[in-house]
């Protein structure tokens, strides 16, 4: 109420004499794109301006939101938060009241009088700690990036919405340095380079908000290379501040890729454009943090570590590619109404992240084996990894409880599991559809049959989608969505893998060099600040094999000097290590220095892996060379 009360107060002040800078034409905001733009010229500061005229208000209050949450990350971001000297101005030039009325919304008092509304955006990834995975600040890859010479313009940070005009159009003028490179998801419309040639302005469309959201865009120093995958053109823009990377040698893996995925998709309708932003971290204080992707209609923004090897680096994309591609499929042409009504400052969840993230995810890996991408060693070896992290976390939780509730704790921290658990769902539900339809089936041949009788304008009832999926499958599939999904009964691996003829049998199982089987093989002392290996570490051969001893104390790891602060970006490079590169580890052994200067070898732990079973009949191998086109 008090709120309101100043608005009219502000409202008659300004009220008088004002009225002879009313034009003429029609510039109604309701009728009007809004018109916005940044500026990327002369930046000192780290700062973006960023400046929005919506055309004329006839309404008294006006609230302007930039996103608390934007899709695809299930986290809070509050991107408001990076926003400073938020102000609006009359058609004179004169600052109008506004009122900042949480960490992401404002209101403008007397807006009939609002011109344009001007302020200054921070980028993300300066202050990140935590990269978005547990923490305040944005996923990387959802964030933005204000530097000399790179920015990342995941528009969702710049720009924001009018409550009343939640249908409007958008028109974006970009100005920027004409020696920069500029790629962008978004539809262009026109260049113009100034007079004297220095800056480039280019105006870009959307036809609404979501689509400002969903149409990222790099300016800078980039590399770029065009390919055609079919008939998608493919534009890989890739940013490696050390210029350790290029475009063109990733090109290759990504086409091979790429092109193994539109096989696998076979008719779905995809888009004549995809656009990947890969921007490289070199790993310091103000570098991103969190390592992977984000998926949108036609493009997906990646973050990973700069210090890798080709080979390394290439494996990686191909995994957070192809699953980002795959989204094409779901959540982008498959979602349920609150997918497609987002609300970027009070969202509610759909309960089907089974769906959005799990069976993208095994897609993802499933594709790579049904195209001869990997070996069937290489895929059972995945699954088996997904079985040993899901079971790290809450097995009993209800996967469609989790979901409407992402948010919220306990199911906060049970949300890495859709990409584990939620990938493993989508198996088992493509095995039982294999096996009742006598291999004419699958989890992909339901997506598709989903995808044509919704598609990316029709969203599903979030209600009643299970019953839905199971008149158009089986009653098994059902039972299994029921118990398994919504239910809170863990799901028994060995009797999906028992109809394809696989057992699970101990073996020596390849690992990375900070797991053994999923379980890091460190322990912190938070004591004395440090991390050591813990007595795991005498089960995984690289690190045994080269004198490791539990209790060493992790020092450096390739010239870093590690620390509690540092541990999760250090760890997430160890994580993507590959045999081949070379690396430089200092350990503290009771005070003594102890160095690792060594090639890395494969390493290899105990574990568990599916091997064919001795005694599969006839039907169970047919019905494996159905699930994986052996
Ligand atoms: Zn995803």
């Amino acid at each position: 109420m008090m709120r309101h009360f100043l608005s009219i107060l502000v409202l008659a002040i300004f009220l008088t004499g004002c009225t002879s800078t009313k034009p003429t034409v029609n510039d109604l905001a309701t009728s009007n794109p809004i018109e916005t733009s940044l500026s990327l010229v002369n930046i000192t500061t780290d700062k973006v301006t960023v400046i929005i005229n919506p055309g004329r208000f006839t309404t008294e209050t006006e609230i302007y939101r930039i996103p608390k949450v934007v899709q695809g990350t299930y986290s809070v971001s509050n991107f408001g938060k990076y926003v400073e000297n938020f102000k609006a101005f009359d058609y004179k030039g004169n600052e109008v009241a506004t009122t900042k009325i949480d960490d992401n919304s404002w209101s403008i008092s007397n807006a009939s009088q609002v011109d344009k509304i001007t302020y200054e955006v921070n980028d993300t990834f300066d202050t990140e700690t935590t990269g978005g995975i547990g923490g305040e600040n944005p996923f990387s890859p959802a964030g933005t990036n204000i530097e000399p010479t790179n920015y990342l313009l995941n528009l969702h940070g710049f720009i924001g919405y009018f409550d009343s005009l939640k249908n409007a159009q958008y028109k974006l003028d970009v100005t920027a340095p004409s020696s920069f490179v500029r790629s962008s998801a978004l539809q262009e419309l026109q260049s113009n380079v100034s007079a004297d040639g220095t800056t480039t302005t280019t105006t870009y469309f959307a036809p609404r908000y979501f689509d400002i959201t969903d149409n990222p865009m790099f300016y800078g120093d980039l590399d770029v290379e065009e390919f055609n995958v079919g008939d998608i053109k493919i534009v890989l823009s890739v940013y490696s501040p050390n210029k350790i990377h290029t475009a063109a040698a990733l090109k290759e893996s990504m086409f091979t890729m790429m092109q193994a995925q539109k096989n696998y998709l076979g008719s779905v309708n995809t888009t004549p454009r995809y656009d990947i932003f890969l921007y490289l971290s070199e790993g310091k204080e103000d570098s991103p943090k969190g390592m992977g992707a984000l998926e949108h209609h036609t493009s997906t923004v990646a973050v990973l570590p700069e210090n890798m090897l080709l080979e390394g680096l290439s494996e990686s994309m191909v995994d957070v590619i192809a699953h980002e591609f795959f989204h094409i499929v779901s959540p982008l042409s498959v979602h349920s109404e609150d997918v497609h009504y987002f609300d970027y400052n009070k969202p509610t969840f759909s309960k089907h992240l089974w769906m959005y993230e799990g069976v993208t995810e095994y897609f993802a890996q499933h594709f790579q084996v049904y195209e001869g991408l990997t070996s069937e060693d290489e895929f059972y070896a995945s699954i088996m990894s997904k079985i040993q992290t899901s079971l790290g976390m809450d097995d009993t939780m209800s996967f469609t409880e989790m979901s409407e509730n992402v948010l919220d704790k306990p199911y906060a921290s049970n949300y890495y599991n859709v990409y584990q658990k939620g990938a493993l769902i989508g198996m088992c539900i493509d095995i039982l559809m294999r096996e009742e339809s006598n291999g004419q089936r699958s989890m992909l041949s339901l997506m598709k049959e989903l995808s044509a009788k919704y598609g990316k304008n029709k969203p599903f009832n979030d209600d009643t989608i299970i019953d839905e999926i199971t008149t158009m499958t089986y009653p098994s599939v059902g039972e299994f969505l029921q118990t398994h999904v919504v239910g809170t009964t863990p799901i028994n691996y060995a009797d999906f893998f028992e109809k394809v003829g696989l057992e699970i049998a101990d073996a020596t199982i390849e690992t990375n060099y900070i797991q053994n089987n999923g379980d890091l093989i460190f322990e912190p002392n938070r004591a004395n600040g440090t991390i050591a290996f813990s007595e795991a570490v005498a089960l995984n051969s690289f690190w045994n094999d080269n004198g490791v001893l539990p209790g060493d104390v992790l020092k450096t790891v390739n010239g870093t000097a590690l620390t509690f602060e540092n541990v999760q970006q250090v760890f997430t490079e160890m994580y993507m290590w590959s045999p081949g590169a070379k690396i430089n580890v200092a350990l503290d052994r009771n005070g003594e220095e102890v160095i690792i200067d060594k090639e890395l070898t494969q390493s290899y732990t105990t574990g568990q892996k599916l091997v064919s079973a001795a005694n599969a009949s006839a039907k169970q191998v047919a019905l494996r060379k159905a699930w994986l086109k052996g």
